[in-house]
């Protein structure tokens, strides 16, 4: 099939590792498929845990010299791999379409996202700075130093197949780590163009290198090492549990960033155009598919049918289809077992007595697209109440004060982001101290950026990603005591 790349080269059936570029053979391989479509993409090698584990030794070897540049000369090297990202955003973003399904101009803005964490790590590589205490004693300097954790590995989901690399890599690298990718069977080929582009920033051979295949197999082995130090996950809480478990073994640094149940609320005093606008940012982006996605929506009692009405007729004019055609504004799902479980949510809350509203099924245009749903007359008994649906469903709850929805907000054994909509000052910031969340937005639906701390609570996760906080994952402090006298 043609890709109608400017750079062709940027496709590549193959994984990256430090010794170069291992194309796909006759030897196992994972097959990628574009999920509007169905059409056969193209194929990555399957390798498992031998090939895994000679890429950490090779990330052990490659790292030394890179830890052993200055930061300064790091950052010159992390820029030109911003620059690169940028200079190709419309190939990128055609490749992320392609084998992840959301539209074009989305696409191209996840590529934006996905570069500004290598630009802000590259300006952070230069302040990687230590302390110097004030001693209790007279004869003894005391000084802190910070340094480079060791090799890190990354295992990272399809939903933003280049933004969730760079917001790992981009901390690891500046801080002088080698890193090894395992991303996520369906989304390969975004991996491998970054990794294209990394090389050719001057990034050394074996400080990136990005593995295809079994992810069992390569996870295990990644978990196991005594070389790798540190694992970034982002991903579904029951592969992070999973993960977490294996890691204990080597007592490995972990950064987890898991699964979300975010509430979403609309106090009587809120601008009802503001509101709207959050739902539908925060529920819809990427067809429901990422972990800060509204789950729950509560609407108070007295606006409830006035913000029902204009979701519902906001929601009917999105335009569902293949995210490479003009003018479409959401595309189809990843798989279909994403699929099933919309159908799963929407099938529960009927039987419970919700409404449907809008949508509900899997849509004409294929077997992985599904209607955008509004759904009223919820109750926490519902799936949904407990569940993440992961897909374009929006369940609108009602409450009656602030107290009690606060408290159903918390009730979650997930911790990640929330959202509030009011014009009242004294409220915003009651109810932003109450929300049990990493993160919550005030008056809008997206909040994401690279200067941002990125990271939940509770079982969402641990650590920070982004942000001036998210390089010290990737560091280890050192304290030396210096006798003088
Ligand atoms: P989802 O169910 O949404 O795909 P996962 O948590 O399973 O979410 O996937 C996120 C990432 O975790 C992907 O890169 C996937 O390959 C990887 N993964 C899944 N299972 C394992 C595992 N047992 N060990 C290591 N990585 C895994």
């Amino acid at each position: 099939m043609s890709l109608s790349l400017q750079r062709p080269d940027l496709f590549r059936q193959a994984c990256l590792l430090a010794t170069g570029w291992q194309e796909v053979g006759d030897g196992p391989r994972i097959a990628v498929h574009n999920p509007a479509t169905g059409e056969l993409i193209g194929h990555v090698p399957e390798l498992g845990h031998a090939e895994t584990v000679a890429a950490i030794a090779a990330a052990e070897r490659a790292m030394k010299p890179w830890a052993a540049l200055t930061g300064k000369q790091r950052a010159a090297i992390l820029r030109r791999w911003y620059e690169l990202l940028l200079a190709h955003q419309d190939d990128l973003a055609r490749i992320m379409t392609l084998e992840q399904g959301k539209p074009l101009a989305e696409a191209k803005g996840e590529v934006g996202y996905a570069a500004s964490f290598i630009e802000w790590f590259s300006e952070e590589s230069k302040r990687i700075d230590g302390e110097i205490l004030q001693s209790p004693n007279a004869a003894q300097q005391l000084l802190v130093i910070k340094q480079p954790i060791g090799v890190c590995a990354a295992i990272t989901p399809w939903n933003f197949p280049a933004a969730m690399i760079t917001r790992k890599a981009g901390p690891a690298l500046a801080a002088g780590c080698a890193m090894v990718l395992k991303p996520a069977e369906s989304t390969p080929f975004s991996a491998l163009a970054l990794g294209v582009l990394a090389l050719e920033a001057g990034i050394p051979a074996g400080v990136f290198q990005v593995l295809t295949g079994d992810p069992k197999a390569i996870g295990q082995a990644l978990c196991e090492s005594d070389t790798v130090r540190k694992l970034s996950f982002t991903g579904s809480t029951q592969t992070g549990r999973l993960l977490m478990q294996q890691c204990s073994g080597t007592v490995k640094k972990l950064s987890l960033e898991l699964g979300g149940n975010a509430p979403l609320i609309v106090f009587e005093d809120a601008d009802i155009d503001k509101a709207v606008a959050g739902i539908l940012a925060s529920k819809f982006r990427n067809v429901g598919q990422t972990c800060v996605c509204a789950n729950r929506i509560y609407v108070h009692a007295s606006i409830y049918e006035q913000v029902a009405e204009r979701v519902v007729s906001a929601v009917a004019q999105f335009k569902l289809g293949n995210g490479l055609t003009p003018g479409v504004t959401h595309g189809p799902m990843i798989n279909a077992a994403a699929v099933r479980k919309a159908q799963q949510h929407v099938a529960d809350a009927v039987a419970k007595g919700a409404q449907l509203r809008l949508g509900g099924q899997q849509s004409a245009m294929g077997p992985y697209f599904f209607e955008p749903t509004v759904l009223t007359n919820m109750s926490d008994d519902m799936l949904v109440h407990s569940e993440e649906t992961f897909g374009p469903v929006a369940p609108l709850f009602r409450f009656d004060s602030e107290e009690e929805v606060v408290a159903r907000a918390n009730d979650t054994i997930f911790g990640l982001a929330a959202y509030f909509f009011t014009e009242s000052q004294s409220r915003t910031w009651r109810v932003a101290k109450a929300l049990e969340y990493g993160m919550v937005g005030i008056n809008t639906g997206l909040i994401s950026n690279e200067v941002a701390p990125f990271g939940g609570v509770k079982q969402s996760g641990l650590g920070r990603e982004g942000s001036k906080h998210g390089i010290e994952d990737y560091l280890e402090l050192k304290y030396l005591c210096l006798q003088t006298d």
